[in-house]
């Protein structure tokens, strides 16, 4: 029994079990010592599979850092899908998901700022007004927008005002800012804060490897875009 250890000490622990146990079974002669070793490691195997298995629940109980799991994958998969569709139609590379408290797709959206010619066709803030319209408040705080890149302060804003739940996204708006900087784009009109420097209560995960890379290769595409015109 080793208590709940976080995920990497439980990973380190093993290879060095497994490292450890196998160097000394190589250098060992006699069959009993051999055998002698093997149930040590099995032993500190087993005593490492609890601590893991006590990671995990904690994990699933959103302790202690709320980290994603495999259906946030999945949800921000679709967003960063969406985000490719929005920069095909040339529109910028956004796109958010909204879920409800089982896990189902309650309502997606994309950035349409330059089809719709609307600077404010952010796909959060699109998400935001839609849970405003359609969903009662106690179903509103339960659901999360996963989104591509973190929300900018006018949705982060909307999100908070119209009380939907946890946040998680793929990149930050930070890392966004940074990318775009590197390649020439002007600074936007609105400061670059992370969301709960706007809305300090929400529970915000993110960024997210590798669909944070993903997003990064999708933006740049879009700021070659913009160069050339
Ligand atoms: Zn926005």
């Amino acid at each position: 029994m080793r208590g709940c250890l976080p995920s990497n000490v439980v990973r380190d622990e093993v290879a060095g079990c497994l490292r450890g146990n196998r160097a000394a079974i190589e250098a060992a002669a006699d069959p009993a010592v051999i055998a002698c070793w093997i149930a040590r490691a099995i032993h500190h195997l087993e005593a490492l599979a609890e601590a893991a298995t006590l990671a995990m629940v904690a994990h699933s109980n959103g302790e202690p850092a709320m980290r994603t799991d495999r259906q946030d994958t999945i949800h921000l998969q679709r967003c960063v899908a969406l985000a490719s569709e929005a920069l095909a139609a040339g529109d910028d590379p956004f796109g958010s998901v909204l879920v409800g408290p089982s896990g189902d797709v309650l309502a997606e959206a994309r950035n349409r700022e330059t089809s719709s010619a609307d600077p404010t066709a952010h796909p959060e803030l699109a998400l935001a007004q839609w849970a405003a319209g359609h969903l009662p408040p106690a179903v509103r705080a339960t659901a999360t927008v996963y989104t591509s890149g973190e929300h900018c302060p006018m949705c982060a804003a909307a999100h908070a005002w119209v009380g939907l739940g946890r946040i998680v996204y793929a990149a930050s708006s930070s890392q966004l800012a940074t990318w775009r900087a590197g390649w020439g784009v002007p600074a936007g009109p609105v400061a670059v804060l992370p969301v709960t420097a706007v809305a300090p209560a929400l529970t915000v995960v993110g960024p997210v490897a590798p669909l944070d890379e993903e997003m990064r290769l999708l933006h740049e595409r879009a700021a070659q875009r913009r160069a050339a015109h």
